[in-house]
Parts: C-alpha cells; sequence; structure tokens
C-alpha cells in the first residue's frame, strides 16, 4: 500500500489528537514486532551511505543497497544528523526525497522516516543558512523574543532541507564555567533560562509541528546533565532531589509545559545511576509527573555505553533491556544494527514487554502524525524563499546586537570615534569560525572553508565601515601561542587604540574539556604587552564560558563580552565599538575572578570567599545581570502596591526607571528577592522576573511586576515548592524594599 502522497498543498497537520490517536492504532494493528523495533531504533546517515560506515570527509551519496537493508528489512524508524560537514539544501532535500520514497513505499508499512538533526543556532548544517547566536549569547539579550525568532528561523531554513526535527534547545542549567558546553546553555539562572527555553521550544514548533515552517524541538538532556563534579562533559553528576527539583527541572518542566515534542536523555550518570538506566527518572519524574508523553530519544550510543562505559550491565543485550524498560523509547544507536535485533529478542524472551514496546512506538507514531509526515513528508521546496535571506540575517543580526555586553567602559573609551586609528589583534579578530562556535557547518565548527560567504570577522566588519587604512591588523597569537606580538606592539604605538579580540576557538562536548580556565597565557601575554606600550586596550572577549582574566582586566580600558554571536557577530561588535548601537546586553552567568571562585549569583551566604565567612566577600570579576550602556538609567520610586501579601492574593513591585544620559537604550529591570530567614538555608538573592525596556535620552518608563507568592517559593525540606511565610527583601538595581508574606 502507498501512503505517499505527492500533492504537498498542504499546510499542516491535518488531524486533531483524537483522530491522531485512531491513526497510530490503526497503523499499529498492522505492525509486526520486527517493524516495532524498527520504529524504535535510529541510525546514523552514515549507515545508508556509500563508502560507510563513518567517513566524516566524504559527502554522502546514498547506498540504495544499504537503504533497502536498513529501511526496508530492518524498518529502521529513524535517521540522524551528518558526520562530516553540511550539505546545501538541495542536498538535503534530495537526501530526504529518497529517504522517504524508500520508507513509504517500500518497507512494508509505509511508515515514513523522522529525521533528526541538530539544528542548535539554526539549520546550522545547511549551506548559507542563517546562524544566529548561540545560546548563551541569547539567554544575554534577556529578551525571550530573541529565542523565539532565532528558533523559529531555525524550524524554517531545517524544514527547508525537509528535515522535521531539531535536537534543540539545551535546558540544561549552565551553572559551572568549566563544562564545555556551557555555551550551549542560557546560563546559570533559573528563572531566565526556563523562559528562554519555553520561548526556543514555541519557536520551533509553532502553532502546529507539522506545517511546512516548523518542526519537533527536543528538551535536552534530561536529566541532571550540566554538572559534573570534575567540569568534564559526561562525567558523573550528584544532584539531590531538593537541588534537582530547584535548579535542574524546572526548564524541562516549563518546555513540557510548552508542548515540546521530543526529549534527549542525558548521557551521563546522576547519583551513581546511568540516566539511561533510570526508571525513577525516565519513567517516573519525566512521565508520571511532568505528564511529558512525546519520544524519549537516547544520545549518541549511550546505550551501547551502559555496557562498555558504565558497566552496568555484561552484555549490550542487557543494556538494551535496562534502557528501554527504564523508559527509553528510540535507540540513537547510531552506527549499527544489532539494537532492534536484540530487542526483538528480548521481547520474544518476555524481559521487554510488548506493552512497553506498544507504547514507545505510539510515541513514535504520534509525533510522526503530528510532524504530518504520513500526508507530506516534506513540502514543496518553492514554498521556502526566505531561506538564507536578508530578512532572517537582520533577526539573526538584531538578536547578536542585543547579546553582546559591555562589560567595562572607563572614562567612556567606548564607543570608540570613527576618525580613530585602530590596532585590530588577537586570534579572533579574523575569524568567522570563533564568532560561531561549536556546532556550525560542522560538530567542532572548527572548518573555515565552511564559513557563510559575506560574514565578515570583527575586522573585516570594524574596516568596511571605517576604511582601510584607519584599521590596522596583526595577528599577534593564535588561541595559546605567541605568533608576532612584537609586531603587535610595534603597531599599537601607530594607532589611538588597540582592539583586541581574545578567548576561545570553537569546540563541542568532550574536545572542549579543560585543565586551566585562564584565558591561554599567549593571549594574556598580548594584551599585557599592549597594555604597556600606553595605548588603550579595548579587549573584546569571544568565548563559550567564561575564561579567567584576573590579571589583564585591570590593564584595559573596556572589556565587551561576545559570546558567541555568530555570523552576525563581527556586525554587532563593530557597531557597538562605534556607537552604531548602544549595548543592551547583560550577563547569563557569573564571570569567576579565578579558577577556585566558581560562584553562582544564587549562593549562599557560605559560599563567600571569605575565611571569616563575611557576607559581602562575593568577588567575582563580574556579576550575574552585569552590563553596561553607553547611557545611563536611574531607578526611582520603588512601590510596593501591599507590603503584605498571602497565599490568596498577589502584589506588585513597580519602579519608575529614567535613561538620563543623551542616548536611547534598553535595559534589563532585574527583580531580584531575598528571604531573609528560612527553614534551609537561604540564597542571598533569587531572580524573580526581569523585563527589557527601551527608553529614548530623557524618557521614564514605571516597569510593574505582578508577584505571586509561588515567586518567592523554594524547594524545602521535603522536596516540595514552598512559600515561607516571613519577610523578603525585593531589590530592584540599587533599590530594596521589604515585604511581608503570611500564610
Ligand atoms: C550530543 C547531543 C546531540 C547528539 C546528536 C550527542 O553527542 O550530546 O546533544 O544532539 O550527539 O548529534
Amino acid at each position: 500500500m502507498l501512503f505517499f502522497n505527492t500533492a504537498y498543498s498542504q499546510q499542516s497537520s491535518p488531524y486533531d489528537e483524537e483522530e491522531i490517536a485512531e491513526k497510530v492504532d490503526s497503523v499499529m494493528q498492522k505492525m509486526t514486532l520486527t517493524d516495532k523495533v524498527g520504529e524504535m531504533t535510529q541510525l546514523s546517515i552514515d549507515m545508508i551511505s556509500e563508502g560507510q560506515p563513518y567517513n566524516l570527509d566524504e559527502p554522502h551519496q546514498l547506498s540504495d543497497e544499504k537503504l533497502k537493508e536498513v529501511l526496508v528489512e530492518n524498518r529502521v524508524g529513524s535517521i540522524l544528523n551528518v558526520g562530516g560537514h553540511a550539505y546545501t539544501a538541495e542536498h538535503w532535500r534530495e537526501i530526504i526525497r529518497k529517504i522517504q520514497e524508500v520508507a513509504m513505499n517500500e518497507k512494508p508499512t509505509g511508515i515514513p522516516v523522522i529525521y533528526g538533526i541538530d539544528t542548535i543556532h539554526g539549520a546550522n548544517y545547511t549551506l548559507g543558512s542563517t546562524l544566529f547566536p548561540q545560546q548563551i549569547a541569547i539567554a544575554a539579550t534577556w529578551d525571550p523574543q530573541f529565542a523565539y525568532r532565532g528558533a523559529e528561523v531555525g524550524a524554517y531554513e531545517t524544514r527547508a532541507s525537509y528535515i522535521p526535527w531539531a535536537f534543540s534547545p539545551v535546558l540544561d542549567i549552565g551553572r559551572d564555567a568549566r563544562w564545555p558546553r556551557l555555551w550551549e546553555t542560557f546560563g546559570e539562572d533559573v528563572h531566565l533560562a526556563k523562559q528562554m527555553g519555553a520561548a526556543m521550544v514555541e519557536g520551533y514548533q509553532g502553532e502546529d509541528a507539522g506545517g511546512p515552517y516548523h518542526v519537533a524541538a527536543t528538551m535536552k538532556h534530561f536529566l541532571g546533565y550540566s554538572l559534573p563534579i570534575t567540569g568534564k562533559d559526561r562525567t558523573q553528576a550528584w544532584i539531590p532531589e531538593r537541588q534537582l527539583r530547584e535548579y535542574v527541572l524546572p526548564t524541562f518542566k516549563a518546555a513540557v509545559e510548552s508542548g515540546a515534542l521530543t526529549v534527549m536523555i542525558n548521557s551521563g550518570e546522576m547519583n551513581g545511576i546511568p540516566v539511561h538506566t533510570n526508571k525513577d527518572i525516565l519513567t517516573g519524574l519525566l512521565r508520571d509527573e511532568l505528564g511529558f508523553e512525546g519520544i524519549a530519544v537516547s544520545d549518541w550510543e549511550d546505550i551501547i555505553y551502559l555496557q562498555s562505559r558504565h558497566k552496568v550491565a555484561k552484555t549490550y543485550k542487557e543494556a538494551i533491556e535496562l534502557a528501554v524498560n527504564a523508559g527509553v523509547d528510540m535507540s540513537m544507536v547510531p552506527l549499527d544494527l544489532q539494537f532492534p535485533k536484540l530487542l526483538k529478542e528480548l521481547v520474544e524472551e518476555g524481559r521487554v514487554s510488548m506493552d512497553r514496546i506498544d507504547e514507545a512506538v505510539r510515541r513514535i507514531l504520534t509525533v510522526k502524525f503530528k510532524l504530518n509526515l504520513f500526508d507530506t513528508p516534506y513540502y514543496d521546496e518553492g514554498m521556502y524563499d526566505k531561506f538564507g535571506s536578508e530578512e532572517f540575517a537582520k533577526d539573526s543580526y538584531d538578536a547578536a546586537v542585543e547579546a553582546v555586553t559591555l562589560l567595562k567602559n572607563n572614562n567612556d573609551i567606548l564607543p570608540l570615534s570613527k576618525d580613530s586609528r585602530i590596532l585590530v589583534t588577537g586570534p579572533n579578530a579574523h575569524s568567522l569560525t570563533a564568532l560561531n562556535g561549536g556546532w556550525s557547518r560542522t560538530w567542532q565548527g572548527t572548518d573555515p572553508q565552511y564559513d557563510t560567504e559575506g560574514k565578515p570577522t570583527v575586522l573585516e566588519a570594524l574596516r568596511s565601515r571605517m576604511g582601510e587604512s584607519s584599521v590596522s591588523y596583526v595577528e599577534g597569537t593564535s588561541i595559546d601561542s605567541v605568533i608576532n606580538i612584537d609586531e603587535a606592539v610595534t603597531a599599537a604605538g601607530n594607532n589611538d587604540v588597540a582592539v583586541v579580540v581574545v578567548g576561545e576557538s570553537p569546540y563541542t562536548e568532550k574536545p572542549g574539556d579543560l585543565t586551566d580556565l585562564w584565558l591561554p597565557e599567549a593571549q594574556r601575554n598580548l594584551v599585557e604587552a599592549i597594555a604597556e606600550t600606553g595605548t588603550p586596550v579595548i579587549m573584546v572577549l569571544v568565548e563559550g564560558r567564561p575564561r579567567i582574566v584576573s590579571d589583564i582586566e585591570p590593564k584595559t580600558e573596556a572589556v565587551l563580552m561576545g559570546y558567541l554571536p555568530g555570523d552576525e557577530g563581527g556586525n554587532a561588535i563593530a557597531d557597538i565599538l562605534l556607537g552604531d548601537a548602544n549595548p543592551s546586553g547583560k550577563l547569563p552567568i557569573t564571570y569567576p575572578r579565578y579558577p577556585n571562585d566558581l560562584v553562582t549569583y544564587d549562593h549562599n551566604y557560605t559560599d563567600q570567599i571569605d575565611p571569616f565567612f563575611g557576607t559581602n566577600a562575593f568577588n567575582p570579576q563580574w556579576e550575574f545581570g552585569h552590563g553596561l550602556s553607553y547611557t545611563t538609567f536611574e531607578y526611582s520610586n520603588m512601590q510596593i502596591e501591599s507590603s503584605e501579601f498571602d497565599a490568596a492574593g498577589q502584589t506588585t513591585v513597580s519602579v519608575d526607571v529614567t535613561n538620563t544620559g543623551e542616548h536611547s537604550g534598553k535595559e534589563v529591570v532585574q527583580l531580584y528577592a531575598s528571604d531573609l530567614v528560612a527553614s534551609i538555608t537561604p540564597a542571598v538573592k533569587r531572580l524573580r522576573k526581569f523585563e527589557k525596556i527601551q527608553l529614548d535620552a530623557g524618557e521614564t518608563k514605571t516597569v510593574t511586576f505582578t508577584l505571586m507568592p509561588e515567586d518567592l517559593a523554594f524547594v524545602g525540606r521535603d522536596n516540595e515548592w514552598i512559600t515561607e511565610a516571613g519577610e523578603f527583601a525585593l531589590h530592584i538595581g540599587p533599590l530594596s524594599e521589604t515585604i511581608v508574606y503570611k500564610y
């Protein structure tokens, strides 16, 4: 029977929930056990390509023979990713068209394949697509509309590549600067990350993930991935339940409430248990408590690793038994075909129940219907004329320019006059790959041959604005070794100012593990040597996590944090340096001063780095929420509607913000609450509300926040959320007021 439909006029998924449930039932009635275990299998594209498995350098030419083996004989339900590098949209379309034709016309069930890919900051595996700032930079905008829009454009361009499933967003909380995936997170604060994550899910999925411009989102990585004790990727985390519920779970809960269709499981171990085998987490917490109904997919080879790395299974087969029984619906195998065979045996031997298999398959098919794959496995390519457009580039630019964060600006040295003579130096001054970071055209993002055409580096963007002759360039150092510091020093003497662009080169996952959080010595030497000439140093940080700069910071006049701002990062940084844009980013992380002082803003008093536990000893390089502007803002008239409220009530807190400077600008108004006395040690303060506003010079706006009892809650001794009666101090900017909450 042919399920394949060639009339692609359909604009959205045509069925409601009930109809989908009926359709799924009727498809499942015709499925054999072989069909079902195949559906639960996700293989790499390498497994259906010529000259494989696993050649990172060659573009994939699909192999007819392997397509038959994988899709027809083994009934594999999902394919993922791309090994080596990005393809053109045309090439992707050919690949997906072919896969769906074989799946839907030759496989006995005719069930379409669900293709998933790491669309992380745009459709980064499609050449010519729009690359957005990475998540950490999006968080620095403090405006969820950028998370939404970035995901929406990413979804559009991913669907334009005929792919309906993005492995994004990362909802892990980024509270450890050592962790190499910090830049993939929305930073250290739960409230900020929750808003951003939910917006990103909504941007990917829209009202209807089955439409031509939306895709399924993936909540990554459930649960407890981002807090490994060693700081190294995929090493063990120990997270007490109280902390798990307060800091780790809320982003996922918010994303489930936003309708996320899929979740990817944490590769690591939490509390001594590999999460892929933890039924309490994967079924108890995820399903029974959060009510999540979508697909739970394993991470890369993680069922295999249960045997080979985690040592909780003697055989691969036993590993599969553990994982599937714990609640894994789909195995990102992804490089061999044993999984479905062994899973089938497990069912025949009664070690995995048919009910568990049916539950997993039902979830997978439901998502396939929700994505409209049965009726429209891909939409007409003519529907995607905005792919790689100026309009999308502008969206990426807007996000980048609101992300870049001005951390220091002595004597208003910035913005620079366009008449100045500038030395541009440093390893990231002339690198687009550095601006984009990992997951950019390739997994590691390190290969400049795939840089998007026409997108300027910081150097190029400055030159295009100021003219070649005003901007000289000397590389100075690579990321970790000296190249020509002497030349840079000489050049500094001939210029009014030196823009030194330092930081990290791209990495993704384990390759980014560190033994030292300091900015590499060669780069610190470069900054120092230039500062010694007396030419003022503007340090621009292009990095995925805060590298320590406390020895050189005092020698700089200004510091700009660029994070990983994406393809428009060069333009955004240049516009801010030259005053064509006014910075409004705020740090979504605490920037540490020393590698041993990795303390988040919402620490307890006893965490403060002071031999006597002084209460003012918290001393990071820059605080969470910090970010300067070229104008000045004054806060006044903080008002609390009723300074007492109770469980049935709510109150409002308002404040006037005035732009007292000479330029229009944006300010992020941040409301923090401190629980003065609580039954568990309270955090010094917690971010509870924020709003980014725009103010013209001289303008005043009143910002009003509504405060509900749950906005003052924490997870108590019994691991339940509670708002305790008592006094709370509320802080907005330099102002504070006290409020009393009563039962
Ligand atoms: C990463 C995931 C990613 C997956 C597929 C894994 O190594 O942890 O974040 O989605 O690979 O590429």
